[in-house]
């Protein structure tokens, strides 16, 4: 059976009480017989205060430098992560890769970073609306998992997840339809049986992030691909986020 996944990403949100209350809402009903993992990718100023809090959800860092450590100003190392004992991370959202020019190579050193450190790892891909209208979005997103996952070895890549999230359904409203985000899946899985093989394929959970929200999370997770979520806009509000949780 797969991991089946609900992750939040808080982004750029909240000051640091209401970080802790929105953690403590959700940790109160979060069990530990939940029918999937549940994780918050919280800003990392928060993370220290946040592992204090008793909880079933795992905490995790939405950015990080692939580096143990040195001269670079303003960052926090793989090696701080780990420490923080909160120690999961995204990697390849398309806000990273759009606004800070995250590109292919150093996505790939990322990720290297976190299989050398031992943290655990989300990684992002999805097409731009240009590249779904043109017809292209398989090749797209095929092109970066080859570019910065397909790297791995058969003992690497099982310990990865993937988020398949359309740059055009983030933070937009606008879902894919149950039909795209199922094609997509199904595509990644076939793309990691192709290089690796169908044991693995069957083994890696692959997230849907892309407005899913309360009202159409059920679906979403219905589908044989689809082994949860990567949650924004909807992670900010307890209820929405623990009716997401339940979707399973
Ligand atoms: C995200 O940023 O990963 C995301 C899926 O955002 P939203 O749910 O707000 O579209």
């Amino acid at each position: 059976m797969r991991k089946k996944i609900v992750a939040g990403n808080w982004k750029m949100n909240l000051l640091s009480a209401e970080a802790q209350e929105l953690f403590s809402t959700i940790s109160k009903e979060v069990t530990s017989s939940e029918k999937c993992d549940v994780m918050v990718f919280s800003p990392s100023l928060f993370i220290s205060k946040l592992t204090e809090i008793k909880s079933n959800v795992k905490l995790g860092f939405q950015n990080f430098y692939p580096e143990e450590k040195g001269a670079f100003t303003g960052e926090i190392s793989i090696t701080q992560v780990k420490d923080s004992g909160a120690d999961n991370v995204l990697i390849g959202h398309s806000e990273r890769r759009a606004y800070f020019h995250e590109d292919h190579g150093f996505l790939k050193n990322k990720v290297d970073a976190t299989l050398k450190h031992s943290v655990n790892v989300i990684f992002c891909c999805g097409e731009p609306l240009e590249e779904r209208e043109a017809g292209n979005e398989l090749k797209y997103v095929k092109q970066q998992l080859i570019d910065s996952l397909f790297h791995l070895n058969a003992s690497e890549i099982v310990k990865c997840v993937i988020a398949y999230e359309p740059v055009w359904a983030i933070g937009t409203g606008k879902t894919a339809t149950i039909e795209q985000a199922e094609s997509m899946h199904k595509s990644i899985r076939s793309w990691i049986e192709e290089k690796y093989n169908s044991e693995i394929a069957n083994s890696i959970s692959i997230l849907y992030g892309g407005s899913c929200n309360a009202a159409n999370a059920k679906e979403l997770f219905a589908c044989p691909n689809v082994d949860g979520g990567l949650i924004g806009g909807a992670a900010l509000d307890a209820n929405s986020f623990l009716q997401i949780i339940a979707s399973f």
